[in-house]
């Protein structure tokens, strides 16, 4: 019931990632699914919803600068590649008649409408899904950087970042069979030991700002709903 929810308020970050599934490029619709199903449960939980989506699946900036293009260029054209994704998300999320509006931060009206505080609010308060595309309209910063702001500006009690990994560990997992994972951290402890948890624009905008930050794995089900009811998912992240 909506009265042991730990979190009603929330801000989840899906990365591009979460949309590849078991694909190498663009979007697995048979995963995205799977995770619009949990969407679907943490909505009718009552809980307010607002969704930053990556674009990594599509499109990287930092990628497109390599291979010689402009870099604020690039950026604009991974902001465009989260739009795509949100697009995605908005459909299958409708197909479950779950009511969900795009609200994008570049202008692209005839495709979603534009990203303003007052109406993103008021879409939560009608119990709307809200699904954020092109990052923060800006070149030079990332998805991870969009979700901290957003995340502060709609009042949301906590940024959910959806990773491939468990949580955040003291090594890296993959390398170390023995890493071992936090369960809570500072963001000081997580300087002190060189952690990464996301950019560092991302990260200090967080800190600066009180805003806890939970790390945890999307391909495990059922992990969002645990961790709106405060059952122990992934690593926490707090001043
Ligand atoms: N991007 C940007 N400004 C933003 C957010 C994103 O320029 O505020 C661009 C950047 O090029 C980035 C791409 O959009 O590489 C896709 O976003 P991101 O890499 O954060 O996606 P994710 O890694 O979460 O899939």
């Amino acid at each position: 019931s909506e009265s042991t929810l730990k979190y009603k308020r929330v801000l989840l970050k899906l990365s591009g990632e979460a949309l590849l599934g078991q694909k190498e490029f663009g979007i697995d619709q048979a995963f995205l699914q799977k995770i619009s199903e949990e969407l679907e449960e943490v909505h009718a939980l009552g809980v307010a919803l607002s969704i930053v989506i990556g674009g990594g699946n599509i499109f990287r900036g930092v990628a497109g600068e390599k291979e010689g293009l402009n870099r604020a260029r690039a950026d604009y054209m991974g902001m465009l590649a989260t739009l795509i994704n949100a697009l995605a998300l908005q459909d299958v999320l409708e197909r479950r008649g779950v009511t969900c509006r795009t609200m994008s931060a570049l202008e692209v009206k005839e495709v979603a409408e534009p990203y303003i505080r007052e109406k993103a609010l008021s879409h939560l308060e009608k119990g709307r899904i809200l699904i954020l595309a092109c990052g923060t309209g800006n070149p030079f910063f990332t998805t991870d950087t969009a979700a901290t702001l957003r995340a502060l500006e709609l009042n949301c009690e906590i940024l959910m970042k959806a990773t491939k990994v468990d949580g955040v560990y003291d090594r890296d997992p993959k390398l170390h069979p023995e890493a071992q994972k936090f369960e809570e951290i500072t963001f000081n402890e997580v300087i002190q030991k060189n952690l990464r948890v996301m950019d560092a624009t991302a990260f200090s905008l967080a800190r600066d700002n009180h805003l806890p930050i939970l790390v945890f794995n999307l391909f495990q089900r059922g992990n969002i709903k645990k961790a709106l009811f405060g059952e122990r998912v992934g690593t926490i992240i707090k001043n």
